[in-house]
């Protein structure tokens, strides 16, 4: 039997690579422009650390987590997000001594046992930034716009949409208020809403059936019953957008799968690639680290889902052409010959050229083949008489013109001539 990767994980091949390179490196570029350094959390957890901060009753805690017992019999996690482990390590190692906003990025697998499907996989990647240490809202404005930012430079549009959850102090008014609106509809919704709504009523209102939508579309609304701090600091967040002139809808149902998340919270969504809508999602979580055994410091993250954007990069032609194309293959035909090219090819790549050869001494036809597979730019041609001329021929693949050049013993010396030919002829 063979094997096969198991249903929901996928390998990233070779011709694949190239995009994501390119996508983690256009990342990078921009947080590292918003100030963001990267951090690298391990992808095993105890199970109590996302049980406590993404919360009990949330789909992810009650049913996609890869949760087992190890060797010496400790419940641990395979992450389903980025943030709880972040936090774990910044109040671990106490970075906010160094410095009064932490900035940080993490990219890496997640895995949440959920059915596959397109843009929606068990294993998957997430590209996660926290800003830790100030409840500004300038500082929600300014993580928006580094998001908006990012998929600006990768050619994408999607639309921005925010709300606000309110605070400990707003939402358990608003909460009741919910809960006596659903109170009334009981019988008619499904049974995954009736389950929550008594263990995590505003989860209902995020409900993907069409039946329950309808009837919750004059449910009350966190927006209507923000408290005044709540309030003012979401008119904070919209005018500073508006400053940075980034676009944005409202969506006062917008209520997010995690339970730490506090006042703003926004999704960058797509029309794309059907119901998996969001790209990238986020929000504050002004009580979590101090929820995780932290200091009493407030946080606005988000995550973008790679794979998501690789499918939009690839439906709209922008994913990045695989560069196999090497600088010099060596050709070299008869024992002595392939002797000889094998320590030039080593020292052509340890003087930084990409250079490739046949270690079976294959025919010309063939060995010609293979350097136009690998789009070579020129190939050095090793025959048994040239060799015992003391030469070789350089062969501009593109052009076909050829140059003798002399051929002595030394593969550095030789490896030089190389170069120096090949550059001149460029
Ligand atoms: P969804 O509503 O699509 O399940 P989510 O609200 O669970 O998304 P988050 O937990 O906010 O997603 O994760 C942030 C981003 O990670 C999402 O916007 C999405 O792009 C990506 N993502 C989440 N779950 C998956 C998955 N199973 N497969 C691929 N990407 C995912
Ligand atoms: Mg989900």
């Amino acid at each position: 039997m063979t094997m096969q990767a198991l249903k929901g994980f996928k390998d990233i091949l070779p011709d694949e690579s190239p995009t994501w390179q390119w996508l983690e490196a256009a990342a990078r570029s921009v947080f590292h422009r918003f100030g963001f350094g990267e951090i690298k959390v391990p992808i095993l957890e105890k199970t109590e650390l996302f049980a406590r901060s993404i919360g009990e009753a949330t789909d992810i805690v009650e049913k996609e987590m890869y949760t087992f017992t190890d060797r010496n019999g400790e419940q641990i996690t395979m992450r389903p997000e980025g943030t709880a482990s972040v936090l774990r390590a910044f109040i671990e190692h106490n970075l906010q001594a160094r410095q009064a906003l932490t900035r940080l990025y993490t990219i890496g697998p997640m895995f949440r046992h959920e059915r596959p499907q397109k843009g929606r996989l068990r294993q998957f990647h997430q590209m996660s930034v926290e800003a830790i240490g100030s409840d500004h809202p300038r500082l929600d404005a300014e993580i928006i716009a580094m998001a908006w930012q990012f998929l600006e430079e990768l050619g994408l549009s999607v639309s921005l949409q925010i709300n606000s959850l309110g605070c400990p102090s707003c939402r358990p008014a608003y909460r009741e208020a919910l809960l006596a609106f659903l109170a009334a509809r009981q019988d008619t919704m499904c049974d995954d809403c009736k389950r929550r709504s008594t263990t995590n009523p505003l989860r209902v209102l995020d409900c993907k059936s069409s039946h329950c939508q309808e009837q919750y579309q004059g449910a009350p609304v966190i927006l209507d019953h923000l408290c005044p701090a709540c309030a003012d600091h979401f008119s904070a967040v919209k005018a500073s957008l508006d400053q940075l002139a980034i676009p944005y809808g409202v969506n006062a149902f917008m209520v997010r799968g995690l339970d730490y998340y506090t006042r703003t919270t926004f999704e960058l969504l797509t029309g794309a690639l059907g119901a998996q809508s969001a790209v990238g999602a986020g929000g504050r979580y002004d009580g979590l680290v101090e929820q995780l055994g932290g200091p009493k410091l407030p946080g606005i993250g988000f995550a973008m889902g790679m794979e998501r954007l690789i499918l939009l990069l690839e439906q709209q032609n922008q994913a990045a052409i695989a560069a196999p194309a090497i600088d010099c293959f060596v050709a070299a035909l008869g024992e002595a010959a392939v002797s000889r090219a094998f320590p030039l090819v080593h020292a052509l790549r340890a003087q930084g050229l990409k250079a490739a050869m046949d270690l079976e001494g294959r025919s010309l036809k063939s060995q010609m083949k293979q350097a136009d597979r690998l789009q070579a730019r020129y190939t050095l041609i090793l025959g048994e008489e040239e060799l015992a001329r003391g030469e070789a021929l350089l062969r501009d693949m593109a052009s076909k013109k050829q140059q003798v050049l002399a051929f002595g013993n030394d593969p550095a010396m030789i490896a030089a001539t190389v170069m120096a030919t090949m550059s001149t002829a460029q």
